[in-house]
């Protein structure tokens, strides 16, 4: 017999549906059939459809959150706000609240599935067996969950903090998995522990925006500018579904919100160096400290990182020196912060920074570690886009906004087209602190390619004194048990490049030399919370490492000279059938902790790389 409550539910499942069928709320049994679909394919072309589907259900309202669910995030990292991550035991709790388990059976059960998204959606299924949830879902269908109500839900999570809210988040977590399917409670479990990452990259979205939007992949290079001009996707998406396509063609920078860094190719020879640029050269200064994209207006001041992070309460000296140097009301400068010595003044390694990262006592932390403060660029200035001129203009306007002192100024630099004179000021450099130099083009074409690695800007570094000219940094993708002394930890990790093409991590090498035993402690608990039980979507290797992770970390890593493979799957073929490019006696540097994977060498560079290698041996004298 139907009683009160079946009827006012079946009452409220008709009005919701009527509201679906409006457009004006998404079911999230869209996003979690695109989360399942997603899972099973790794073909660049079936992910995009699958997203340009989602997208095409979205309504414009709620597009933005869409978009950043797809990225397994809530919002741009640089946003400085909350991330989710619960802690395990907060969820085990909250699956036995919302599916009337004990914990006891919820750990069992996790302890034999090893994953606490099939976990809940397994209990999930126990439970609806039978019930009434079966039954809506049979042949009404459900008035379910909402994106939006989800979206709101986990961002009230990520943001309760203090006294009361672990319980408060317990019951937020344990209401949401109530009202889910089993289905959904397995992704909202996964997104909760900060899992859910697809096999979704940037890339992939940008094209789906284009398709989308545009009404085809053409569009791409627009959406991509306007993303590396503004880099916060989902803003965009919502600029465009609201604006046009047309909205987004000439989209100046915001001050708040992060430009996309522009990079700088990598060579070792000062003639080659001055021709790759077109003779006249802008030979700057390489500092070796951490990038700053600092944006100004009035005495509000953000500062970037170069995987575009708010690292502002790390520098409260840097945004009292902004304050007080520049000039212009709003204004987007990038230079680089270089820890001194507190003592001489004398420029100290980039690695004395992290001690900036700690949360609490950061003023003591200043006076150990003063910084002083570079400047080589200016983006935006008092409404004026300036990424579109060229680097001389750009360079007058610095000069203008720009009160110079000691400790805050603009970087070393000549002007040169003499490869000898570049190569003394490249020694000057090494011998000052530096890790050599970066030389700019100057001529009218040379624009701020935005998030771009060009031949526009080329770095040439310190030899480490070894065959390979220049360190590369990669990323982890998987680990291997230690031995011996080793044992009970990651002694060995396979490595990964990143290929912009496919969207994908391709492997490498294995790693296992220059890590301190402090280091492997370490990597053992970086990997915990990243372990999957398969491999990731967008890694590809043919090697099965003990363990997959999130491609996450990237490390710096150094080797005697590259190879060829048949073992790894970068460049796989590019060079000779069925070898990859590999590096030999690879070394441990140190953590990148300002690059995200997809800031990792590229295969295409490593390519590049190998090639300059060959040229090298075969021109060098035979003996
Ligand atoms: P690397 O690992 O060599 O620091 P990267 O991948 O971080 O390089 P690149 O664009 O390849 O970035 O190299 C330039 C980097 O050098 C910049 O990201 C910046 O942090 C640093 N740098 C130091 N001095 C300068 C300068 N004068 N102009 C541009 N970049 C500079």
């Amino acid at each position: 017999m139907l009683c009160l409550s079946d009827v006012f539910k079946t009452y409220v499942y008709y009005l919701r549906k009527a509201v679906y069928l409006l457009g004006y709320v998404m079911e999230l049994k869209i996003l979690v059939e695109a989360f399942n679909q997603l899972e099973k394919i790794t073909s660049r072309t079936q992910i995009t459809n699958v997203v340009v589907n989602v997208l095409k259900n979205t309504p414009k309202e709620i597009v933005d959150k869409v978009v950043y669910l797809l990225q397994g995030v809530l919002w741009p990292d640089w946003k400085g706000l909350p991330e989710l991550g619960v802690g395990e035991k907060y969820l085990i709790k909250a699956i036995a609240k919302a599916t009337g388990s004990s914990e006891e059976e919820v750990e069992k059960t996790y302890k034999t599935s090893g994953d606490l998204g099939k976990t809940a959606e397994m209990l999930k299924m126990r439970k609806s067996a039978g019930g009434l949830t079966k039954f809506l879902s049979s042949s009404t269908g459900r008035a379910g969950l909402t994106v939006e109500k989800v979206y709101d839900t986990l961002a009230k999570i990520a943001l309760t903090t203090g006294e009361g809210s672990r319980d408060l988040k317990i019951n937020l977590i344990a209401g949401l998995l109530t009202e889910a399917t089993p289905s959904e409670a397995k992704f909202i479990v996964r997104f909760l522990e900060g899992r859910l990452r697809l096999g979704l990259g940037e890339a992939t979205i940008l094209d789906a925006l284009a398709i989308v939007f545009g009404g085809s992949q053409a569009y791409r290079p627009i959406v991509e500018r306007a993303y590396n001009i503004r880099a916060d996707l989902g803003s965009i998406a919502r600029l465009i579904a609201y604006e046009g396509i047309k909205s987004i063609e000439n989209i100046k920078p915001e001050v708040g919100i992060p430009i996309k860094p522009m990079l700088a190719e990598r060579l070792d020879n000062p003639e080659e160096i001055l021709s790759k640029v077109g003779g006249k050269a802008l030979v700057e200064f390489k500092y070796d400290g951490e990038r700053g994209q600092i944006h100004k207006k009035d005495d509000t001041v953000y500062i970037f990182s170069r995987r575009l992070e708010n690292i502002t309460h790390q520098y409260p000296d840097v945004v009292e020196m902004v304050r007080t140097h520049v000039l212009s009301n709003e204004a987007i400068l990038e230079g680089e912060i270089v820890a001194t010595d507190p003592e001489t003044g004398e420029l100290r390694p980039f690695q004395e920074l992290m001690h900036r990262k700690r949360k609490y006592d950061i003023h003591e932390v200043i006076k150990e570690i003063p910084v002083k403060v570079f400047l080589f660029d200016i983006l935006y200035n008092e409404g004026e886009d300036l990424t579109t001129k060229p680097i001389a203009y750009r360079r007058e306007v610095l000069k203008k906004v720009v009160k110079e002192s000691e400790d805050f100024r603009i970087a070393d630099y000549i002007i040169t087209e003499d490869p000898q004179e570049l190569e003394k000021f490249f020694l000057y450099c090494i011998e000052n602190g530096g890790e050599g130099v970066v030389v700019k083009a100057l001529h009218s074409n040379a624009i701020y390619q935005a998030g771009a690695r060009g031949w526009l800007w080329i770095k040439y570094k310190r030899d480490y004194k070894s065959e390979m000219i220049d360190t590369v940094d990669l990323v982890v993708v998987g680990a291997f048990a230690g031995r011996g002394k080793r044992g009970g930890k990651w002694g060995t990790l396979l490595m990964a490049a990143y290929d912009k093409k496919t969207d994908t991590f391709k492997t490498v090498c294995k790693l296992g030399t220059g890590f301190t035993d402090k280091d492997l402690e370490e990597i053992t608990e970086m990997l915990k919370p990243i372990t999957l039980s398969h491999k990731h979507p967008r890694v590809d290797s043919d090697i099965e490492p003990d363990i997959w992770v999130i491609p996450q970390y990237v490390a710096e890593v150094l080797g005697a000279e590259l190879t060829l493979s048949p073992l790894h799957t970068c460049c796989k073929g590019a060079v000779k059938k069925d070898a990859g490019i590999s590096i030999r006696f690879p070394r441990f540097i140190k953590w990148r902790p300002d690059k995200k994977p997809e800031d990792a060498t590229t295969t295409d560079e490593l390519l590049e790389m190998y090639r300059r290698q060959l040229k090298k041996v075969e021109e060098s004298p035979t003996p």
